[in-house]
């Protein structure tokens, strides 16, 4: 297998300065080299954010041995009227993963505020500081990829629940690795691609969670918060999951089902100050 990453900027690398355009990887066996770079290609010179005038492609090969299997989260999707009430129901969906309404807002208000970036914060969930190494970069989840043999069950199962497209195959494999890196208690995200509303809250327990308007319509910075637990777990041990680690996913967890956020989070409790 070899793995494929590629990075894209406007205006010079991302070390002169040059503005994110995108980034994305794949994980696959050699016959399948020629056409992974093509699409990596194709995306970075047509993304919806601009065209690039830097990309930089790396190939390396992996080694069997070095492979974790994993299954994906299962989903569910809650459906809101607007961005606001998406943004309450993730809040909800932190809490829900095990933070607290003071913690969980915090970890929101800072992904309303981010600067654009290529990787994720890392947030100590405790202090609400921020553990990345580099704080411009943030933190990048690397070395992820679908099994080859899965994808036409996982087109089946996407598609079936109307949610076959490119930013939910990628960011599922993304948060079914991360949701399972030693002291990482949830994840959320919203994308920069402009025309993409839709978000989500991942967990360990809670799955991930798709929220179909999280932010509004015509807005090219998103942003991806992972929330950490010091008292969980070593932030060493966590960074090497995160960036070193290689991770398939040859099974395909279960859909939850779609709800109201009002009915999924009527009957409980959540809200209050914990
Ligand atoms: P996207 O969903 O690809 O539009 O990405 C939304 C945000 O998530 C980006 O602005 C980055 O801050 C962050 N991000 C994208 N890819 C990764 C990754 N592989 N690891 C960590 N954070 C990422």
């Amino acid at each position: 297998m070899y793995n494929i990453r590629m990075r894209s900027a406007q205006g010079g690398s991302h070390e002169k300065g040059g503005q994110h355009i995108s980034g994305a990887e794949r994980i696959v066996p050699e016959e399948d080299i020629f056409q992974a770079v093509s699409s990596l290609l194709k995306r970075s010179l047509t993304h919806s954010k601009g065209k690039a005038d830097f990309i930089n492609i790396s190939l390396e090969e992996i080694k069997k041995e070095e492979i974790i299997y994993l299954s994906s989260l299962p989903i569910t999707t809650l459906e809101v009227k607007d961005y606001l009430e998406g943004r309450k129901g993730a809040i909800q969906c932190l809490q829900a993963a095990g933070l607290s309404l003071r913690q969980a807002q915090a970890v929101l208000n800072l992904l309303v505020e981010a600067p654009s970036m290529r990787g994720a914060m890392l947030v100590d969930i405790h202090t609400l500081k921020r553990l990345e190494p580099d704080l411009q970069r943030g933190v990048r989840a690397t070395g992820m990829d679908w099994a080859p043999e899965i994808y036409p069950q996982l087109h089946a199962y996407l598609e079936g629940e109307g949610l076959n497209n490119t930013h939910v195959r990628e960011a599922l494999a993304l948060a079914s690795k991360v949701a399972r890196a030693p002291g990482i208690v949830a994840e959320v995200c919203w994308s920069d691609d402009p025309e993409y509303i839709a978000g989500y809250v991942a967990s360990p327990t809670l799955g991930y969670v798709r929220l179909n308007h999280l932010k509004p319509a015509g807005v090219d910075k998103g942003g991806r918060i992972f929330c950490f637990d010091p008292s969980k777990a070593n932030l060493q041990e966590c960074l090497h999951w995160m960036e070193e680690q290689i991770t398939i996913i040859n099974e395909i967890g279960p859909y939850q089902g779609t709800f109201p956020l009002k009915n999924y989070f009527g009957e409980k409790e959540y809200g209050t100050n914990r």
